[in-house]
Parts: structure tokens; C-alpha cells; sequence
């Protein structure tokens, strides 16, 4: 007899010495789906992602992803854009509309990057190839902290509901314009991220306008002015001077 023996990984148990024990314990570890068509790339992901301590799952279709984000068999996708069988966008908001999942998006294509972070599809992050995967992972790990401290439901005084496009601030319903909303929305999905000017006009406006830094700002100014309404001890929305605004961190 060895002096540890693994039984059997389905049954969950191992022996000590002769004694058996249970070691679910051992599954504490984030398991992360690498959703990727490229081999090299899915292998070294997973190597950094292992010594990492994470589990992985590799499938190299949008369909296979979408089957084991169904059967809510991992904490963590990580989704390329471009797959051989479905489009990475259609994944993604097909993720989003079964769960709630973190999903960092890998894309090779700058021009994908506005979409990605769109508000209608909502990536928690993205990282354009090529990338290092000690990259990859400390942007895993950077979600995975933001996600532990700052739940929709529990701390953060936004509620927001797309489908009704309404926005509840510390209990009370704001009145907010079209493009208040959507601006919100961006800050308020991503604390501590700075948007600059430009990419509010982009990812907000249907049709970008030139005077864009006076559009937004002045709109900015309406909802701290109903932020304010409710709660005048806090301006949840910080400038950036020559950058932009952000939403505060911790709130
Ligand atoms: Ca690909």
C-alpha cells in the first residue's frame, strides 16, 4: 500500500494511510472556459492559467462554450471573437442573456474593440492579440476582485435595468434623458475606468457629433446635477482632467 492514494477523482475521496478522506475542498479552484479556435494560443493560456491555480476548459467552438456556460460548469469565459462555427458576438450575448458570467474577450481586430465593450453586449474586458498570458491572467484576477467587492445588488448604490432603461440610485428612480442613460450605464458598469470624451460620443451617440467634448460634458453636468438631487454629499462621477470621467470606485 502506497501511503496516499488518489481513489478515484469521480468519488471524490483519497486515502491517508489507510484512511479515507473526502477532498472536495480541492475544488475551490475559479474554473475559467477558454472559448478558442487557435491551439497554440488555448495551450499556452492554459499553462499560465494552471500554474496560476485556476481550472481551465478548452472548446474550440462557440457552440461547445455555450453548452458548458448552460450547464453552469464554470466561473470564468474567456471568448475569442473570431470562432470557426459562431460569431464571438453572438456567443457573448447569448452569455449574457443566460447569466451573469465574467467574460474577457481576446480579439485580433482593433475595429472590434468598441463593440466589445458596447453597452448592449457588455465584455467585463478585453485583450487584443497578441498578448502575453500573464496578461491575460492579471485581468482574470482584476475582474475577479472587482466582482467580489462591488455586486449589483449588494453595495453599489446603481441598479440599473436595460430593459426597462431605468436607473435606481441609493433606492430612488432617476429621471433620465436618453443619452443620460446610456452615459450612466458606461460609467456605472465599470467603476474606476476612465472613458475619455471621444469614446463617450462613440459608444453612446447613434451618429457622433464634432462638438463632442461640449455634448458631453454638458450631459455629464445634467446627471451629476440629478445625482446630486438625491444624495449632495456624494459626486459619484469623477473628471479626469485632459482625460475624461469615471465612475468612483467603492462607492
Ligand atoms: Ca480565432
Amino acid at each position: 500500500m502506497t501511503f496516499l492514494e488518489i481513489e478515484d477523482s469521480d468519488k471524490k475521496s483519497w486515502t491517508f494511510f489507510g484512511l479515507k478522506a473526502d477532498y472536495t475542498f480541492m475544488d475551490n479552484k475559479k474554473k475559467i472556459l477558454i472559448i478558442e479556435d487557435e491551439p497554440g494560443i488555448a495551450d499556452s493560456l492554459e499553462y499560465v492559467l494552471k500554474t496560476e491555480s485556476f481550472d481551465t476548459i478548452w472548446v474550440q467552438t462557440g457552440n461547445e462554450g455555450l453548452s458548458i456556460v448552460g450547464e453552469k460548469q464554470c466561473d470564468f469565459v474567456i471568448l475569442d471573437i473570431g470562432l470557426p462555427d459562431i460569431n464571438g458576438f453572438e456567443v457573448l450575448k447569448q452569455i449574457r442573456h443566460a447569466s451573469d458570467l465574467p467574460v474577457l474577450c481576446l480579439t485580433a481586430r482593433v475595429e472590434e474593440i468598441d463593440r466589445i465593450l458596447g453597452l448592449e453586449l457588455g465584455a467585463d474586458d478585453y485583450v487584443s492579440k497578441p498578448f502575453s498570458p500573464r496578461e491575460v491572467s492579471a485581468r482574470i484576477k482584476a475582474i475577479m476582485r472587482r466582482g467580489s467587492s462591488n455586486t449589483k445588488t449588494g453595495d453599489c448604490p446603481f441598479i440599473i435595468d436595460t430593459n426597462k432603461r431605468q436607473i435606481t440610485y441609493f433606492g430612488q428612480k432617476l429621471q433620465l434623458s436618453r443619452y443620460e442613460f446610456d452615459i450612466l450605464s458606461l460609467l456605472a458598469n465599470r467603476p474606476g475606468w476612465i472613458f475619455n470624451r471621444q469614446k463617450i460620443m462613440d459608444l453612446v451617440w447613434l451618429e457622433p457629433d464634432e462638438s463632442f467634448d461640449r455634448t458631453v460634458d454638458a450631459h455629464i453636468k445634467m446627471l451629476r446635477a440629478k445625482l446630486k438631487a438625491v444624495r449632495p454629499d456624494i459626486d459619484p462621477i469623477e473628471t479626469h482632467r485632459g482625460i475624461g470621467y469615471s465612475l468612483k470606485e467603492g462607492l
